[in-house]
């Protein structure tokens, strides 16, 4: 991976809070807190991104547009993190190609963590409960619990096709004598 990092030109209070929202290739660089909710503006630390079609490395920036991101609460508070979404241009197969964020899935507007976190609650309270907790709708609640349902099921499947190919093939891939 290229990691073309930019100046580390925030204030140490920005890298205090970086480390503690521990979340890859991004960067506080500032923070405003109300009385009940956080919002943190962060930016991303590389230049570029490589194309999902190609695998080409781009740094050709198209545009950025503003998206808010829920996150895991702190201290009961709710958790906001401000994010550049970065559209860049890929030379070799002319396309435009939004970035992906390791910590966010595809097109959601939470944060990896936080959507296991909600499916985690749902399974312990009932939807209604989490959802006046966490200033959710009863069917945002129910979105995110079947994103994370979903994602768990493929991943399952993944997982039992990958030991099945290695029970009938073996580990060279080599078909085993019956
Ligand atoms: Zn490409």
């Amino acid at each position: 991976m290229v990691q073309n990092v930019t100046s580390n030109d925030f204030f140490p209070m920005n890298i205090r809070l970086t480390h503690l929202l521990n979340l890859p290739g991004v960067a506080v660089e500032s923070c405003h807190s109300s009385q009940d909710s956080v919002s943190f503006q962060l930016r991303v630390l590389t230049k570029g991104t490589y194309c999902p079609h190609c695998r080409n490395y781009t740094e050709e920036l198209h545009q950025t547009r503003p998206i808010l991101v829920r996150d895991v609460p702190v201290d009961s508070k709710e958790v906001y993190l401000k994010l550049p979404r970065r559209q860049f241009y890929c030379r070799v197969c002319q396309r435009y190609i939004t970035e992906r964020l390791q910590f966010i899935d595809w097109r959601r507007r939470y944060t990896q963590r936080y959507e296991e976190n909600i499916y985690t609650q749902v399974n312990r309270f009932n939807i209604e409960q989490i959802s006046q907790q966490q200033h959710l709708g009863v069917e945002q609640v129910k979105n995110i619990f079947n994103h994370i349902n979903q994602k768990r099921k493929k991943q399952h499947l993944e997982l039992s096709e990958k030991r099945y190919s290695y029970e009938k093939y073996g580990k060279n891939n080599k078909k085993l004598s019956p």
